[in-house]
């Protein structure tokens, strides 16, 4: 097919007219399908009900160090959830604190700490003039909005495919010591599914941050959620690299099971340096005297080790795989060669990031939701809500059914065909 900038107006016209009246029949059908968030299907949740028969009350309810699940104690957690999650961040036991239900609580706990008391001892972020975060464009909306909720000013660093520029990073952060902090999702990245090459991990490692107080938030959401279990991204892991490179407390990271079992019933965890570690304890001892014990326990029952995990992640794969393989066909032979926009083919994680042409996400988005198509808003992927070229747009192929998906995508692309070529004729 010829790109659809090559064709002349009245071609652009007439295959205008083929496209409304195939996007005016599917608008009769008066469908309500969703592509917004990346939310587990139920045939995925199902994959963890078992852990409701883990535990009852005739189980023995302690953990392996004798623990009593059911009372306060273990501030940090038990040792077997320890186990579980240091073998998921891929760091030893000591390098672990497990939290709650969710791992975007802890980041937004951590920034708030770093707000009111500070980093180890640094003046508290609140009482600088200026504090900013570096945000790799396109991202994940929560970390932006945690971050302008506090007032700190996102600074966008464009995203490569082997991680963010580094080159930008590098310079940005050595210059300018307001620059707290970085937002990362390393592997399967929210929204692009890229994954962060070896020399991107070790130039983070290698960071020489003016402030003293600079922590990149490595927020390792998707790092055992792979579409191909025989083909999956493997990464440095950033921990050992910063302490390689004697620069061991330079990094936070974050860790969750939330779409491993259930999102918002899951388990969550940090890893840091020691230092680091003392300084979230010394926060946490006043916030809580324990998170959930027993919910640690189901989850050690059920999965037993990293095996058990990695096991259940594949039964997680066979469920999203034809979802986002059916998604990525019709955008194949729908779009390609059509020059109105790129996507990547993720190899895990649970996102789809498209770029439609400049100045069309918006309105691709709104035309797609005439249809009964709801997608994530337009700009999400931006700080501030804010994409500068008004270009992407993240798809979430997880939740639908794959009857569902094959009728959205076809929505999707009728969507981007005619809001491309609108855009093509203002200038014919
Ligand atoms: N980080 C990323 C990159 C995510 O995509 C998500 C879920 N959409 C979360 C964190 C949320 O994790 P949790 O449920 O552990 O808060």
């Amino acid at each position: 097919m010829k790109p659809y900038s090559q064709l002349s107006k009245d071609e652009l016209l007439s295959m205008r007219s083929e496209l409304e009246v195939k996007f005016n029949e599917v608008k009769a059908k008066g469908l309500s399908l969703d592509m917004s968030r990346g939310k587990p299907a139920a045939a995925q949740l199902n994959l963890s009900n078992g852990m409701m028969d883990v535990l009852n009350s005739q189980c023995d309810l302690k953990s392996e160090e004798g623990v009593d699940c059911r009372n306060y104690g273990s501030l940090d957690g038990i040792k077997d959830a320890k186990r579980l999650l240091a073998d998921m961040s891929e760091v030893s036991m000591d390098k672990v604190i497990i939290y709650g239900n969710s791992s975007l609580n802890v980041m937004f706990d951590t920034v708030s700490r770093c707000m009111t008391h500070g980093v180890l001892g640094h003046t508290p972020w609140c009482r600088l003039d200026k504090v900013k975060f570096l945000c790799p464009v396109p991202g994940y909306d929560r970390h932006f909005g945690i971050t302008e909720y506090f007032g700190i000013e996102m600074v966008n660093v464009p995203m490569l495919p082997t991680g963010p520029d580094m080159d930008i990073v590098e310079k940005l952060v050595s210059e300018d010591d307001s620059i707290k902090g970085i937002w990362c999702v390393p592997k399967y990245s929210n929204p692009q599914g890229i994954s962060y090459s070896d020399e991107t991990v070790r130039r983070f490692a290698h960071l020489k941050p003016a402030a003293p107080d600079f922590r990149i938030f490595w927020d390792n959401a998707y790092s055992i959620h792979h579409l191909y279990d025989d083909d999956p991204d493997v990464i440095l892991e950033l921990l050992e690299e910063c302490e390689k490179a004697g620069n061991p407390d330079l990094v936070y990271k974050f860790i969750s099971t939330s779409k491993v079992s259930f999102p918002g019933s899951g388990v969550a965890a940090v890893a840091a340096s020691s230092a680091n570690l003392a300084d979230f304890k010394k926060h946490m001892k006043y916030q809580t005297i324990g998170h959930d014990k027993l919910n640690q326990l189901r989850h050690v029952r059920f999965f037993k080790d990293m095996d058990g995990m990695r096991e259940h992640m594949r039964k997680h794969a066979a469920i999203l795989r034809p979802k986002f393989e059916a998604v990525l066909q019709v955008l194949d032979s729908e779009l390609t060669g059509l020059e109105i926009g790129n996507w990547i083919a993720p190899k895990g994680g649970y996102f789809i990031s498209f770029d439609a042409l400049d100045g069309c996400a918006k309105a691709i988005v709104a035309k797609a939701k005439e249809a009964g198509l709801v997608m994530t808003g337009a700009g999400a992927t931006f700080p501030y809500g804010k994409d500068p070229a008004d270009s992407n747009i993240r798809i979430a192929p997880s939740f639908p059914t794959p009857e569902e998906l094959a009728i959205a995508a076809d929505i999707f692309v009728t969507s981007v065909k005619l809001v491309s070529i609108d855009k093509l004729l203002e200038n014919k």
